[in-house]
């Protein structure tokens, strides 16, 4: 069977990497990015830039998607997909937005007759480079199993949760949530450990063996905090916006849960603070600065 073209829109920190895995395992992929720098990038790849996303949507017989989140999402999906795609596309959608949003998108284009996946995914610019990311996908059946040999590409494993669009959103949201938890915690506990006079290298290869340790506290030290490097990785900002999309899905609920009021605080603090571009991981940086302003 002949492959389809693809179309990539958003061609950031995540969709750079995972439209070029779709190239090298041998489609054509059309692309577009609202930064220059991001589409040389990509056409320096192999993969064919447009200089408009509507060149895409009609070059293309996938839609694949990495926007930063529900405003891009709902602009580019509600705004153009939905008028000026055609019937039997597939859009497969990997930004982290909310399940509402998919729903709302998803609704959208099924009355031009075009297919909807919301399929976010987990594991970072590193997984996005090597194809190893997991990606959590929802939307029918029939359009995942047209959609799987794209996402086999990008990710090593790959869940369909259920017919229900939103349910890949459910989950990572559930899952940004334990991140801004740890994230947070890996900076208290480092600066705790830290002012005990504990050589924080050492730290980790106990804890890497005992019940503290976590993906988070593996990533955020081993790539950022012991390098005092913070280049984004996933930003600040990024996972703000993820932490108020899961305190919205449980305010629809009707549930209150505490810690996320905390959680946003710290954080937007940090990013009022100048840490909204860099990686989150930039959160023990600002504990520091936290601690040394109040001793001066
Ligand atoms: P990013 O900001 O690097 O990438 C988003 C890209 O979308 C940018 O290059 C931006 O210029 C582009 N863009 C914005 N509006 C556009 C439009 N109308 N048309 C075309 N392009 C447009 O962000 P990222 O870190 O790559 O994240 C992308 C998505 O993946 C987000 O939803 C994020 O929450 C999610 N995510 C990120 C990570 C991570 O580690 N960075 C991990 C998992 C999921």
């Amino acid at each position: 069977m002949e492959k389809p073209v693809i179309g990539f829109l958003g061609l950031g920190k995540m969709g750079l990497p995972m439209s070029l895995n779709l190239v090298r395992g041998g489609y054509e992929v059309h692309g577009f990015d609202v930064v220059e720098r991001s589409r040389e990038a990509f056409a320096r790849e192999g993969g064919l830039v447009h200089a408009s996303a509507l060149e895409v949507v009609r070059a293309a017989d996938v839609i694949c998607a990495s926007l930063p989140g529900p405003t891009e999402v709902t602009d580019v999906f509600e705004g153009m997909v939905a008028q000026e795609g055609r019937e039997h596309q597939l859009v497969i959608d990997f930004s982290t937005v909310s399940p509402q949003v998919n729903h709302r998108v998803a609704e959208a284009l099924s009355r031009k007759g075009i297919e909807y996946l919301g399929a976010p995914v987990s594991g970072g610019v590193e997984r996005a480079v090597d194809g190893s990311l997991t990606v959590m996908v929802g939307g029918p059946k029939s359009s995942f199993e047209r959609a799987k040999p794209l996402l086999d590409l990008i990710g090593q494993n790959v869940f369909h949760i259920s017919e229900d669009v939103g349910a890949g959103s459910v989950v990572k949201l559930v899952n940004n949530y334990f991140i801004g938890y740890y994230t947070l915690a890996v900076a208290e506990a480092l600066t705790l450990a830290g002012e005990m006079g504990m050589d924080l290298e050492q730290l980790f290869s106990i804890l890497n063996v005992s019940y503290g340790q976590s993906r988070i506290y593996e990533r955020n030290w081993k790539l950022f905090i012991s390098q005092d490097a913070y280049e984004p990785g996933f930003t600040t900002r990024l996972l703000i916006k993820d932490l108020h999309l899961a305190k919205d899905m449980a305010a629809a609920k009707g549930l209150d849960l505490p810690m996320t009021d905390v959680l946003i605080q710290m954080y937007e603090r940090a990013a009022e603070h100048g840490y909204a571009d860099l990686d989150m991981a930039a959160m023990y940086r600002y504990i520091q600065d936290v601690k040394n302003a109040k001793r001066a």
